[in-house]
């Protein structure tokens, strides 16, 4: 059964796009399966993971309005290795259209169970905003992830996101929680990072993810290419980063083959 994680901040130009992308790469670089599905009608994970938006047969939009089944809409990314709901401009429709329907805010937990049992994790991109759709996403997933950067406000907005993640907890999701917290864009050189990163450690200790993704121009390169950075350059500090970052979260997500592991007998059985 798969892992969903919803990859969220209503701030833009976090490191949502970014960390979906190549998150989604990383763990499919360690043979997990994996699906990414974009509900932001920009499509930028979409085109981030080398699908062109315009030229689907069908996107997450007919998904959402029950046109096609997930199997049917699902496509692959030889370049991430990983399977895409694409999404494009006709997302925006949906917004408004989801204000009309029955169990509006299970669309997607829906379409999602149909294909759970054939991934290892899926992922969700995020639009930077708290429409219908992030709601569908907070409601179908086991956890958020949430990228952020250490500036003044970022804390500002974290205690609004909690507030959003409790709401949507008690109303519709009781097993949603913050998976974790991902510093991006990250520059040990500004002394703000430093006291951000410290009220993080004291506020979530247990989320806070120990990788960081440094600034690194290879990232945000890459985009323009349709590929991930594992694909791009790959012994880039970014490619790195988000390599640790995906053991990191199998770390946590799979404790039983971390432990199977540490069990295992030695190599060489002692006299
Ligand atoms: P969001 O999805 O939260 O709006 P994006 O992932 O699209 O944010 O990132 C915003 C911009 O910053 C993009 O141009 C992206 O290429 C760039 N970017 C993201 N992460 C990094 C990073 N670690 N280093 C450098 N540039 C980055
Ligand atoms: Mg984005």
């Amino acid at each position: 059964m798969a892992k969903v994680f919803a990859i969220t901040n209503q701030k833009g130009g976090v490191g949502k796009t970014t960390t979906s992308v190549n998150l989604a790469a990383s763990l499919a670089a360690t043979k997990r399966r994996v699906l990414m599905i974009d509900i932001d009608p920009q499509g930028n994970a979409t085109m981030g993971a080398g699908v062109d938006k315009n030229l689907q047969q069908h996107t997450v939009y007919d998904v959402l309005a029950g046109d096609v089944s997930m199997a049917e809409a699902i496509v692959y990314s030889p370049e991430g290795q990983f399977s895409v709901l694409a999404a494009n401009s006709d997302l925006t429709a949906a917004e408004v259209q989801l204000l009309d329907v029955d169990n509006r805010e299970r669309r997607l937990e829906e379409a999602i169970s149909t294909v759970a049992d054939t991934f290892d994790y899926i992922l969700i991109d995020c639009p930077p905003s708290l429409n219908m759709l992030t709601v569908n996403a907070l409601t179908a997933c086991d956890g958020v992830i949430i990228p952020m950067q250490c500036e003044y406000y970022a804390l500002e907005g974290l205690s609004s996101l909690k507030e959003t993640i409790d709401t949507v907890q008690s109303a519709l999701n009781p097993r949603l929680k913050i998976e974790g917290i991902l510093r991006t864009m990250y520059d040990p050189r500004m002394s703000l990072t430093g006291e951000v990163s410290a009220q993080l450690t004291q506020h979530f200790p247990l989320q806070l993810y120990h990788t960081c993704i440094p600034r690194n121009v290879r990232l945000a390169e890459a985009p323009s290419f349709g590929v991930p950075i594992l694909a791009y350059d790959k012994a880039s500090k970014g490619a790195l980063a988000y390599l640790a970052l995906a053991g990191e979260l199998i770390k946590r997500c799979e404790p039983e083959r971390y432990n199977k592991k540490s069990q295992k007998k030695p190599a060489v059985a002692p006299e």
